[in-house]
């Protein structure tokens, strides 16, 4: 095996062994990067190979730990397939933060997908690893036409010149040059370090303390072997310096095919954590590579490129300085100067100049974000126009009577709230008006989005149209059926073969039925998982489609199933309380909906913050509510840095311990990963029928199951989770009448944690928390398929940076509204960005 890809796998393995956790490499496994990509191509790793590994870890940290399996199993079976798996199969997808099982569908045959198509959003919504992202294609395709903004009318023409016409560039180079994505001159000019090495305040040897972090540079004074105690253990040390007098000793665990790459003499960067050890400073196990000795004197901030064979860094730094010093004072910027000036943006010009040879460390700053805003803006512009060509779509109008509406909302057995009262008037005002409905819901677990979804069903079937209402998995669907069919069925204005139920575990016989009934027309409602797009069904005239919890699903679902019908209605529903500037830029082309209230009578879920040694108060709680009727949720965390195995063995074994022990005289049911899903919602289907009063989970609980008897749920190792992640939980119970109670256990105690926690004690407001937890966690937690795709097409903003995104996003905002065509003369040269870019892009989101 070839030493990068051996590397790879190193890294790969000891991620696994991390949970995940992108804590294998200091500072994230994006940084292995730096030295990876150029030692790969070295040693003649494929092109395609070195792009693939680059674009999916230069996002690997704004995953989830779910999608970071996955993409570094992915990433394994296409960098080596015939080295063997990563680890042994089951065991990756199985990796203890993650709550995804049974992982093998993408080698299922189709037939078999058809009928277990309720797993699949078991796990993020699964598409094959390879669709999810065009990035791979950008770097075969030239580089600026994928740029936002970086075409348009007035670009000189010379921006379009072959490499050959450089000082220095033959047809062999140029050639060379291709494989980088860099065909023409504009390309060079958006072909953007992929770090820096600041030589202008590097820190001299003499002065470094132990605990700082950072890169070292010096010329190795000795190289040398040893073997640790036990034998087995191969040490490399070197000793560098920058002065010949100050030293420091570096450490290398375990490689030892470093002693023939590294030789007396040169001059190393080393990165790490330097560290003191018997009062002399060390770096352990640092990520390294060879300097060029030129720099160390310039003095500046040196932008490093990604390479290919034959290119040095030094031949691309020269044609880049070439080009940019001369180009970039003509680059043309397509936002008007006053615009540029009150976002406080440095112009297009002078931010590609500073992205490539920046000043200072404040003016790389400025370069990145005014690249950053153009990605938000133009993507914001862009999502405004789909929307806009969206809705040039003709619909069919579906209108109802107020006398219908007061009529239909007394079937239910509450009264609405306002808050769902104002979205069915949305929804309402949406269905009549010709045009196709593309809303969003995004309402607090138990805001009641249920019952909203019920009436736009309503309004649509009154008119004998059909609907389609997709949720997650079967125990979902089923619940949504059952509600749905108590409420239409027995309240006798519909039949039994109006309104069906089709999930992976409907037999061939009813599927049959079902498959007439629609066609035919007499099916109205149908109401399933998966097999709703997997089942070959077709519909008679298909006219609403309602998508539980949406964020489970990726776009393509959403656009297959709504082909089933023309111009269908479309009403998506989520509980993740996406915080607004993240739901402007991934939703930009869906109305949002909001339901930021509860059905009155609910009392808030009493939350705690236990200390572990307080664990027997919650013991007692749980007793004290059993005894009276009431059920209760156990949930623990998945364990971080031990197995999923072990995390299914701590479950199993507190099952245990609360079944045989703490609550012998009590039913305690078991759920967890390793069970297969219809095994999981047989559990939660006896749970919800009260054949235990104690459910202890591993997993997270599914998302929208109403157990309304249940009133408590105690969450163990709570400062592993997030506090969206809380929420949702504590969303479990409280759906009842009775006072429910949410008990969080820390598994050690730590005062910031707690405060942590403590959020979650003052806060009920799924929103705030998110937000909250965004800003102390980063937005991975947020984003799952969808939406890694669509961070996967920024290059420079982050979705963190809500400052920007608002900022960007305001600005586009205001420019639509004064100008929706973009047809006035100063928006001209945006007008030409936008369509450059998204012909380019394509569908986005
Ligand atoms: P979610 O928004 O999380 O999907 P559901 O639709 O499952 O919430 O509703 C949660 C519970 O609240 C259900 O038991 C439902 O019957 C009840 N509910 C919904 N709307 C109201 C209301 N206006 N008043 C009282 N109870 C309501
Ligand atoms: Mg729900």
């Amino acid at each position: 095996m070839q030493y990068s890809i051996n590397k790879l796998q190193k890294y790969f393995k000891h991620e696994h062994e991390n949970g995940y956790s992108n804590k294998a490499v200091i500072g994230g496994l994006a940084k292995i990067l730096d030295f990876w990509e150029s030692e790969a191509r070295n040693e003649g790793v494929p092109e395609d190979v070195i792009a693939l590994v680059s674009n999916r870890l230069r996002d690997y940290h704004r995953l989830s730990p779910q999608s970071r399996a996955e993409t570094l199993k992915g990433l394994w079976k296409r960098v080596q397939g015939n080295e063997g798996p990563l680890v042994e199969e089951g065991e990756i997808s199985g990796g203890s933060a993650l709550k995804a099982t049974e992982e093998k569908a993408e080698s299922r045959p189709a037939t078999q997908v058809m009928v277990e198509a309720d797993r699949k959003p078991e796990r993020e919504p699964q598409r094959p690893v390879e669709n999810r992202e065009m990035p791979i294609k950008k770097t075969k395709a030239p580089r600026s036409s994928s740029y936002p903004g970086a075409i348009n009318s007035q670009t000189p023409a010379a921006f379009g010149a072959k490499l050959d016409v450089l000082h220095g560039v033959g047809p062999k180079h140029a050639n060379k040059l291709e494989k980088l994505g860099l065909f023409t001159l504009g390309d060079m000019l958006y072909n953007f370090p992929r770090r820096y090495d600041d030589y202008s305040n590097l820190r001299p040897i003499r002065n470094l303390k132990a605990g700082d972090v950072g890169t070292v540079i010096g010329q190795i004074q000795g190289v040398y072997e040893r073997k640790a105690r036990s034998g087995k253990l191969t040490i490399i040390e070197a000793v560098i310096s920058d002065d010949g007098f100050s030293a420091i000793r570096i450490t290398w665990f375990n490689q030892p095919w470093l002693m023939n790459r590294l030789a007396n003499g040169m001059n190393i960067a080393v990165a790490g954590t330097i560290e003191q050890y018997l009062g002399r400073l060390v770096i352990n196990n640092p990520d390294w590579e060879p300097v060029e000795i030129e720099n160390l004197h310039t003095n500046r901030i040196v932008p490093i490129y990604p390479l290919t064979e034959s290119i040095s860094q030094k031949m691309l730094r020269e044609l880049m300085d070439q080009v940019v010093k001369f180009w970039t004072p003509r680059v043309v910027d397509p936002l008007p100067k006053p615009l540029i000036s009150e976002a406080g943006l440095l112009s297009l010009g002078e931010a590609l100049f500073q992205i490539h040879f920046p000043d200072d460390q404040e003016f790389l700053k400025a370069a990145r974000d005014r690249l950053a805003f153009d990605e938000i803006f133009y993507l914001q512009l862009g999502v405004s126009k789909r929307r806009k060509d969206w809705t040039k779509q003709a619909a069919r109008k579906f209108e109802v009577g107020d006398d219908w509406l007061v009529k239909a909302s007394e079937r239910l057995p509450f009264k609405l709230t306002n808050a769902q009262n104002k979205v069915v008037a949305e929804i309402r005002t949406n269905l009549a008006a010709g045009v196709p409905m593309n809303r969003l819901i995004q309402g607090d677990v138990g805001s009641g989005k249920t019952a909203v979804a019920l009436l736009a069903a309503l309004m649509v079937i009154e008119d004998g149209s059909q609907i389609a209402f997709m949720a997650p998995t079967s125990i979902l669907a089923e619940q949504h059926y059952n509600t749905f069919r108590s409420l239409l069925i027995d309240e006798g204005n519909f039949e039994e073969s109006q309104i069906k139920l089709l999930t992976g575990d409907t037999n061939s016989f009813e599927r049959g039925v079902i498959s007439e009934d629609l066609k035919s027309g007499t099916l109205k409602i149908l109401i399933g998982t998966h097999a709703l797009i997997e089942d070959p069904v077709i519909f008679n005239d298909l006219q609403l489609i309602i998508i539980d919890e949406q964020h489970r699903f990726g776009v393509q679902q959403r656009a297959t199933l709504r082909q089933k019908g023309s111009n269908p209605h479309l009403l998506v529903m989520t509980a993740t309380p996406i915080p607004r500037s993240l739901a402007l830029t991934m939703y930009g082309d869906l109305d949002l909906s909001i339901m930021d209230e509860m059905p009155t009578g609910r009392e808030p879920v009493k939350t705690f913050v236990l200390r572990p040694v307080e664990r027997e108060r919650a013991y007692t709680l749980i007793r004290s509510q059993v005894k009276v009727g009431y059920q209760v949720f156990v949930v623990y965390p998945l364990i971080e840095e031990s197995e999923k195995l072990e995390s299914v063995k701590a479950a199993v074994d507190e099952h245990k311990t609360l079944s045989e022990d703490v609550f012998k005289d009590l039913k305690v049911g078991l759920l967890h990963g390793k069970m297969k899903p219809a095994e999981k919602d047989q559990v939660m289907a006896e749970f919800r029928d009260k054949k235990f009063d104690i459910l202890v989970s591993t997993t997270v609980i599914e998302v929208g199951v109403d157990v309304p008897n249940a009133t408590v749920i105690l969450i163990e190792g709570a400062n592993r989770f997030g506090l969206a992640q809380l929420h949702q939980l504590r969303g479990r119970v409280g759906r009842g009448g009775g006072e429910s109670y949410c008990l969080l256990i820390p598994d050690q105690e730590n005062a910031a944690e707690n405060e942590r926690l403590q959020a979650m004690v003052d806060t009920f407001d799924g929103f705030k928390l998110a937000e909250l937890d965004m800003k102390l966690r980063g937005p991975g937690e947020f984003l799952g398929t969808r939406q890694s795709g669509f961070a996967a097409t920024l290059r420079m903003a982050s979705l963190s940076d809500v400052e920007l995104i608002e900022k960007a996003s305001h600005f586009a905002k205001r420019i639509v509204d004064q100008d929706p065509e973009l047809a006035s003369p100063e928006n001209k040269l945006i007008s030409e960005a936008v369509t450059n870019f998204w012909n380019e892009r394509g569908d986005v989101s």
